[in-house]
């Protein structure tokens, strides 16, 4: 069994954990950076960015969150985690974490469309899945090695690049769990990869 920690400083937390267990998986939440050392997957939730990285420093997130990044470690960063892993904000905000090739703009919907749900065709699953958008962002660069999961009116919603992925949407808030099993498999991925190299 893999061991998913969802960083448990502000947003939605309690959803994602729900959901990962629900999976037959084991989840914990993350208060503290030397938790790192015990999870496999690592997943920044939606909530609020600024809030977020403030308390990320505070509480001296930064440096342990780009070790386990550097350590091939996958990452899943949905909504307001998606905004802290890009490398690039639109507007004048500075990136923070810089984990994929990404530019995003953060609140990209605008107010008519603060939240709403949309069919989004995915890459890699056979029929529609009903995403939950709230105060959404949406990616409006992309890098050479990222490859798109998802787009919805022309602009990127879901990404992956290498051991990072990243959702504009909230897959925590529906029955489907389909999208969080994408993350499932990469971490069992890099579980099975890390046992390998130890033996
Ligand atoms: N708009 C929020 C932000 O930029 C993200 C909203 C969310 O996570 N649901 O921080």
């Amino acid at each position: 069994m893999i061991t998913i920690g969802v960083l448990g400083l502000q947003g939605a937390v309690e959803e994602h954990l729900n959901q990962i267990k629900a999976a037959g998986e084991q989840a914990i939440i993350v208060k503290k950076p030397e938790q790192l050392q015990e999870i496999d997957g690592l997943i920044i939730p939606g909530g609020e960015s600024t809030t977020m990285r403030k308390l990320m420093d505070r509480y001296g997130f930064m440096e342990p969150v780009k070790t386990f990044f550097e350590d091939k470690k996958p990452i899943f960063g949905t909504c307001a985690g998606m905004v802290l892993a890009a490398n690039e904000l639109t507007g004048d905000e500075k990136a923070y974490l810089g984990l994929m090739d990404i530019s995003v703009k953060r609140n990209g919907f605008g107010r008519q469309k603060d939240s709403f749900e949309a069919e989004l065709s995915i890459k890699g699953m056979e029929t529609p899945y009903k995403a939950v958008f709230i105060r959404a962002p949406f990616a409006d660069g992309i890098g050479e090695g990222v490859e798109v999961l998802a787009v919805y009116e022309e602009n990127v919603v879901a990404a992956r690049q290498d051991h990072v992925l990243v959702s504009a949407f909230h897959p925590e808030l529906t029955g489907d769990d389909r999208f969080m099993q994408l993350f499932i498999e990469m971490v069992k991925t890099s579980v099975s990869k890390a046992e390998l190299k130890t033996c």
